[in-house]
């Protein structure tokens, strides 16, 4: 009998680790394998350097030296979650070119030399029907228990665009058989607390006492993320009833939800009409 899994799709490495590494953590622990997928080809970043006074600049880098930066640290996070990173390998919609200034050419952007090639940009990665039948065929290869991925309420248009591209896929693999739920992580935190529009969820996972370990996972990010600790997480207390929650929004019905296994039970149990 195959193990259960749980399928995580983020846009950029470190969204799986920031936002459901908990979840991620948690359900590791108690056998669960994890699909860890990553829809664009990370080609756009800049590396964040500790000055002798633990203060961070930003520093522009060329896609054929970040690309691979990005992917071997989303390796090191898929390893600890005992797993290798699936590449989609959707170009970002904007890179540093060689004279180290953003381009930023939005939709069809060409992909730069050292880039990876030959996809549509993530951003119009939902209207392409070979990139949505990738998707559906992921999912049904490894029939995880369910399905998470970025909300469609976000700051960043490419978590927006990943998550049109999972909801494009994911429902062509239900109409091809497949039965686990859809959730769209909430990406709430202390910096959009006051922004309720963010604030759209149906469930979550309890990570208590799991924090500290997940700041370890998302430390496999250096160059993006040199200080975990000083991420700003909410405490969740006033809505979920526990300080570490990872909260999720069901984008399949919830009517028609039946848990079938450890995962999908608790999301049943903290099932909630929102406050
Ligand atoms: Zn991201």
């Amino acid at each position: 009998m195959t193990k259960a899994s749980i399928m995580c799709i983020g846009a950029h490495a470190d969204d799986i680790e920031f936002w459901v590494g908990g979840t991620c953590l948690k359900y590791l622990d108690r056998g669960y394998e994890i699909d860890y997928v990553m829809s664009t080809n990370n080609m756009s970043g800049q590396f964040h350097i500790v000055e002798k006074d633990k203060s961070v600049t930003r520093k522009e880098a060329e896609p054929a030296l970040m690309e691979p930066i990005r992917k071997r640290e989303a390796a090191a996070g898929a390893a600890m979650l005992k797993t290798v990173p699936v590449h989609l390998d959707h170009p970002q919609r904007h890179y540093t070119g060689s004279d180290m200034k953003k381009v930023l050419e939005g939709y069809g952007v060409p992909a730069p030399k050292g880039a990876t090639l030959g996809r549509p940009s993530i951003m119009v990665s939902y209207d392409d029907p070979k990139s949505v039948d990738r998707v559906k065929d992921l999912i049904l290869e490894r029939a995880p228990e369910a399905v998470l991925t970025h909300n469609l309420i976000t700051e960043s248009p490419e978590h927006y665009a990943t998550a049109m591209l999972i909801l494009r896929g994911y429902r062509k693999a239900l109409k091809a058989g497949y039965a686990g739920p859809l959730l769209f992580w909430n990406e709430f935190c202390q910096s959009t607390e006051l922004d309720m529009s963010f604030f759209i969820w149906n469930s979550f996972i309890d990570i208590s006492g799991l924090r500290q370990r997940q700041f370890d996972l998302i430390r496999c990010h250096i160059t993006m993320v040199p200080f975990p600790e000083r991420m700003d997480y909410l405490d969740f207390t006033r809505y979920a009833g526990v300080k570490d929650a990872e909260l999720f929004k069901f984008a399949s019905p919830v009517r028609d939800f039946k848990p079938s296994g450890d995962f999908t039970d608790e999301i049943k149990r903290n099932l909630m009409t929102q406050k």
